[in-house]
């Protein structure tokens, strides 16, 4: 198993273990569910702009296939690695599984530092990292998507390579493109707009007033951006947010459209007038109703899960709480929790959605969209609840039996081969 060791793998199998326990999922089961099916490490070599060479490191993982073909996101960050991407592609599978969408789980990333490389020299990490795993990718086998450092360009070009490989245009090997090249209306705000639902779904189970709730967002990329401005349009005050340089507080709620502005002029919230700077840790210990953490995974640990002081945990983020830390959180009852993989599935929902548009050459209207993202997150919300409250366990051990149940079962009803 080592050739997965790390921090946040380890984090992906203690949950897993846990659910296993709770399920007494026999033994000889455990490895087959847990053990990526397949992993890809590659090189990927460009020209800088400057007329020198260098060489990053990418990686794609396939957590299992027993369900259809692959499905995650692509990650460009520069602590990225193999054991990272692993427990981010088991993470996906029990999101899709949650969900009823027909994948299992992938991941993959390059560890490089997109704010560092012009868009030319991204366009040929993105194309020689794509010709590299080229083989391991495609409609039927295995879907990439933006994540953490990709956007709808990057699919672009990845869909672009894939194609000349092949001779014709290929939309549905990846998701999250523009809408002109095959994307689907809403994809890009699917992840941030189901987070805002959700976290209004939890309002009314506890019976709090939205229009006079607050909220803290760490994280500002796609996720946590579109979930403040739909946290802010059923009537939220937003007081914070972040990104990986700092955050801006304002106690009378930020306005959103301003710091946008601020944003685009300087890539960055710190330095926003309209609030005062505020460190990442000081921000996720604010007092508010709803903190959304979407950023990176493991942010909520035993050093501060203690400190947190809200009333909703809605996770944007992969992982961002640790194991210890919900046990921490496990004591706390105020504290109602949205876990990652039903929280942030708003993303891979929209995603299903263009794979079956592409493949059907069909394309849907916005309200279709939404419509039947709203119903599969509503009913994942309603299945994790219930089972949270009738076997009193928490909300994401709850997600988690859902999520993993269901892969088990396939992988039994399949039966092993030969
Ligand atoms: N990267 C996103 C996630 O972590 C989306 C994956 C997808 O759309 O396939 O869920």
């Amino acid at each position: 198993m080592n050739v997965y060791d790390h921090p946040t793998f380890r984090m992906a199998c203690q949950q897993f273990d846990l659910v296993a326990d709770y399920l007494q999922i026999p033994t000889d089961d455990r490895d087959r569910l847990k053990i990526p099916k397949r992993a890809l490490a590659v090189a990927v070599p460009i020209h800088r702009d400057d007329g020198s060479t260098q060489v990053f490191q990418g990686y794609r993982v396939q957590h299992h296939l027993s369900l259809g073909p692959t499905k995650g996101g692509i990650r460009f960050h520069p602590d990225v690695e193999l054991g990272e991407v692993a427990a981010l592609a088991m993470w996906m599978s029990w999101k899709c599984a949650l969900t009823n969408l027909p994948y299992g789980g992938a991941k993959g990333g390059v560890n490089c530092d997109p704010r560092k490389l012009s868009i030319t020299e991204l366009e040929r990490v993105t194309r020689r990292y794509t010709q590299e795993i080229i083989s391991f990718i495609g409609p039927q086998v295995d879907i990439p998507a933006p994540d953490m450092g990709t956007n709808e360009q990057t699919m672009a070009w990845m869909m672009d390579t894939y194609s000349v490989h092949m001779g014709y245009t290929v939309p549905g090997v990846v998701t999250g493109k523009p809408v002109l090249l095959g994307g689907s209306v809403g994809r890009r705000e699917a992840t941030g707009r189901g987070v805002g639902y959700l976290a209004n779904r939890a309002m009314d189970v506890l019976g709090l007033d939205s229009s006079r709730a607050t909220a803290v967002v760490q994280g500002f990329g796609n996720v946590g951006s579109v979930a403040a401005f739909s946290l802010a349009r059923f009537g939220v005050k937003i007081l914070a947010v972040s990104d990986a340089f700092g955050g801006v507080f304002n106690g009378a709620g930020l306005d959103l459209l301003a710091l946008e502005k601020h944003i685009a002029s300087h890539r960055t919230v710190t330095g926003f007038p309209g609030g005062d700077a505020i460190s990442n840790e000081q921000l996720l210990e604010l007092p508010c109703d709803i903190l959304v953490p979407a950023a990176m995974e493991r942010q909520i640990t035993e050093k501060n899960a203690a400190r947190i002081k809200c009333r909703i945990l809605a996770e944007g983020a992969n992982g961002p709480t640790t194991p210890e830390a919900d046990q921490i959180i496990g004591q706390r009852e105020e504290i109602f929790v949205i876990p990652d993989i039903l929280c942030n599935s708003g993303g891979v929902v929209v995603s299903y959605f263009e794979w079956v548009q592409d493949l059907q050459s069909f394309f849907w209207s916005e309200s279709e969209v939404m419509d039947k993202l709203f119903r599969i997150l509503e009913n994942a919300f309603m299945q994790t609840l219930n089972l949270s409250r009738k076997n009193k366990v928490s909300m994401r051990t709850a997600a988690l039996i859902l999520g993993i149940q269901r892969v088990h079962q396939a992988k039994k009803t399949r039966g092993l081969f030969p």
